[in-house]
């Protein structure tokens, strides 16, 4: 018999054994599979019907096989006693009784298989009406065992494996990959435009070999939540009416659009590469061929002229780095992380202050891992982040082999490097890897505002290979990330100080009363004028005025609407041109540019501002600081954090502005005074720059 088959349609099957065991399974082409169970000696194969999307086909199957294993856990128990079947004896033997028949016919009941007709009633009742039925069993060795060399079953010609030459090339393609089986088929198409492989008959194959991962687009996870494969939304989510698979409820994830759709009848493949490092394992014991952990008295790199350094780790390849000379903050994190590639962990967090200089602390520990053969994935939230880490990277490692992918639109597949190569992606460029990095380093330390880190965080953790080492690096953890380092879940490498050397400068908590609730009414378009308050024109005013400590303004405001309504009424009340701007305001570069080249010294905004633009001289005021809902510990540290990046101007003020002050604004100034002071008694401080004008008194707004 042939197998039903349908355009982009899996079926599920039971793989039967001889001794009776029954293992489920689906496929988009189950000719395919019965050549390969066929060529593994199973019996028989029995296909349920009809072929459904891939979301449906996945979730039975999942089911189908915890049912399968309780049922033979029962029936092997020697304690457990069978539960009563009253139709069991009934069925057995002359075939269905006349009440079995009419109940199949009208509920679609199979009293042959209980198990199968537990998973077609839950599906009907989650929703999937056709549900699925037991169809007619396929024995796979009633022909002659024989297989001619083009590996085809004798009797079934239409069984026939893929041939090797094309499962080996869709193998390599999808390597350290996830993609939907049409990106495969364009992949293939322009890598290898002759071959004519049918790249769904070699998928099949190698799912059911285990050597590479399907799953459907959007899946059903616990309890009915549906699941973007390639993101992880649960959110964002669409039902549509579907051309695919005829369905009139297929979903769509709306979050990873733009790396082209995936549905709930979608398939997506991935396979992982094979490790590079040793894989970490409890307690400290480490698997597999490990250099030494370097002592101090035996440096992990050794010195090689100036500005330029070798990886000298025992047994590996040399691998050349040129950094600037590390402070020595930045030295204590790179030794760390180093050592952090040898030992048992998996994940790193890197919790460093805004201005640490923190990439060029993973240095050491990518070279270690390049130099052994590892692939090594720099992955960054944001596009023009990722091709200036690009450059800097060349720079910095002249002979590794380097890949820059960025552009959330860019639907070219490229295959992923060798080994001992350094890939920088953004987080759409990420998700379409699987399993692929031997060591990824996920730099968010000035990405804390936008949108899709947690999208990014969990793509990560999927780029991993197995036996991989993640290295998280951040100004601002959550409460997760410190969690999981103070149970010891992962190595934490606190980096207290700035790479110039100077603390943090400490926000002024300042009360002003004047301000009303940010947050009321639905904007503040409608208002009478913005009117400053005294305070907060002093607090300007000290940074506008000439002198050695004279610098620009950046004041921060929680909403869109209060940034024009803001930096109008501060223009009524200054002598400076005063500039505002959103995230959604079409003039927003322009303006910025006007305040970078001084034509504007007060700037009003919403969030934080590009990273690669660092204003020198810049003093930052947080207003309407006390907005819990916007301003959380993490935005006021990074807002303060604006401050005081460059040699030039080391320090400089912060203050944050409220009608009152907020457990979040002290939590913050608690947070950025601990890092100086661990800095300080580390040694790794120079001596603060004093910076004239003070906190004005509270009575100057009387
Ligand atoms: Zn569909
Ligand atoms: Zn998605």
């Amino acid at each position: 018999m042939a197998f039903a088959h349908a355009w982009r349609r899996m079926t599920v099957y039971a793989v039967v054994w001889d001794d009776g065991v029954r293992h489920w399974r689906y496929t988009l082409r189950p000719h395919v599979d019965a050549a390969y169970w066929r060529r593994q000696g199973a019996h028989a194969m029995v296909p349920l019907e009809p072929p459904a999307p891939a979301m449906w086909a996945e979730y039975a199957c999942r089911l189908l096989q915890r049912l399968e294993e309780q049922r033979r856990a029962r029936e092997d128990g020697p304690a457990a006693p069978r539960p009563e079947r009253p139709w069991r004896g009934r069925v057995a033997g002359s075939g269905e009784s006349f009440l079995h028949r009419l109940s199949r016919w009208l509920f679609g009941w199979d009293p042959r298989d209980p198990v199968v007709a537990r998973v077609h009633f839950a599906l009907r009742l989650a929703g999937y009406e056709p549900g699925l039925q037991t169809g007619d069993a396929v024995v796979l060795r009633d022909a002659v065992s024989h297989e001619d060399g083009a590996g085809a079953v004798a009797g079934r010609p239409e069984w026939a494996a893929p041939p090797e030459r094309h499962v080996q090339a869709v193998a390599a393609a999808l390597t350290g990959r996830q993609l939907s089986i049409r990106e495969l088929e364009r992949f293939m198409e322009q890598a290898h435009p002759n071959a004519g492989a049918d790249v769904a008959d070699c998928l099949a194959w190698l799912a059911a070999a285990g050597r590479v991962r399907q799953m459907p687009g959007v899946r059903r996870g616990a309890f009915g939540r549906l699941e973007c494969t390639r993101c992880g939304e649960t959110q964002r989510l669409q039902a549509w009416d579907c051309a695919v698979c005829g369905e009139d409820e297929c979903w769509v994830c709306d979050a990873c659009r733009t790396l082209g759709e995936v549905r709930s009848c979608t398939i997506v493949y991935a396979a992982a590469t094979p490790a590079a490092l040793p894989r970490p394992v409890g307690n400290g014991v480490v698997a597999g061929t490990v250099a030494p952990v370097p002592t101090p008295q035996q440096p992990l790199l050794a010195p090689n002229g100036v500005g330029a350094r070798t990886h000298a780790a025992s047994a590996a390849q040399r691998v050349v780095v040129r950094t600037p000379a590390l402070t020595p903050a930045q030295e204590r994190a790179s030794q760390a992380l180093a050592q952090f590639v040898d030992g048992h962990r998996t994940d790193a967090l890197v919790w460093a202050v805004c201005g640490a200089g923190k990439t060029e602390m993973s240095f050491a520990a990518v070279a270690k891992a390049l130099g052994r053969g590892g692939r090594v994935l720099f992955a960054i939230p944001r596009r023009d982040v990722v091709r200036e880490l690009g450059r800097r990277l060349r720079a910095a490692f002249p002979d590794v082999e380097l890949q820059v992918l960025h552009g959330g639109a860019d639907r070219t597949v490229l295959p992923v490097l060798s080994p001992g190569s350094l890939t920088v992606a953004t987080t759409h460029q990420v998700m379409r890897f699987f399993q692929a990095f031997d060591l990824v380093i996920l730099d968010e330390v000035d990405a804390y505002p936008y949108r899709g880190s947690r999208m990014l965080a969990e793509a990560v953790v999927r780029a991993t290979a197995p036996g991989g080492r993640r290295i998280r690096m951040t100004a601002t953890p959550d409460h997760e990330l410190l969690r999981q380092a103070e149970a010891g879940e992962s190595a934490l490498i606190r980096v207290p100080a700035r790479y110039h050397g100077y603390p943090l400068p400490v926000p002024e908590l300042v009360e002003d009363r004047t301000l009303g609730d940010a947050l009321a009414g639905d904007g503040a378009e409608g208002r009478r004028p913005f009117r400053p308050s005294r305070r907060l024109l002093s607090l300007v005013e000290r940074s506008l005025a000439a002198g050695p400590a004279q610098a620009r303004v950046l004041v921060f405001v929680p909403t869109v609407a209060l940034a024009e309504w803001v930096g109008r009424g501060l223009a009524g009340h200054l002598p400076d041109p005063v500039l505002w701007s959103h995230a959604r305001d079409p003039e927003r570069d322009e303006k910025l540019a006007a305040f970078l080249r001084g034509e504007a010294r007060v700037f009003v905004a919403t969030s934080i501002l590009e990273r690669g633009v660092t204003v020198p001289d810049v003093d930052v005021i947080v207003l309407y600081a006390d907005a819990e809902r916007i301003f959380q510990e993490p935005a006021l540290i990074q807002m303060a954090g604006r401050v005081g990046r460059t040699v030039e101007r080391p320090t400089g003020r912060v203050a944050f502005v409220g009608r009152r002050v907020t457990a979040a604004m002290r939590r913050a100034v608690a947070l950025i005074e601990g890092m100086n002071e661990e800095a300080a008694a580390l040694g790794l401080l120079r001596p603060a720059v004093p910076l004239a004008g003070a906190v004005p008194e509270r009575g100057e707004d009387a």
